[in-house]
């Protein structure tokens, strides 16, 4: 095996539940077509050009 596999998540059934951006299982967001942790929906949601929270 010499492909790296960036997550293991393939292995595990747990594809698509799993953050886009950095792995994370825990706090997944599956909203507005996304699949992100609540982190980095704080970090990106700027990015993506959505609104702060408590803006
Ligand atoms: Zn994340």
């Amino acid at each position: 095996m010499e492909k790296e596999n960036q997550y293991d998540y393939t292995r595990k059934g747990e594809k698509g539940r799993v953050c886009r951006f950095c792995g994370n299982k825990n706090g997944v967001i599956r909203k507005y077509g996304l699949i992100i942790c609540r982190q980095c929906f704080r970090e990106k949601a700027e990015d993506l050009g959505f609104k702060k929270y408590g803006g």
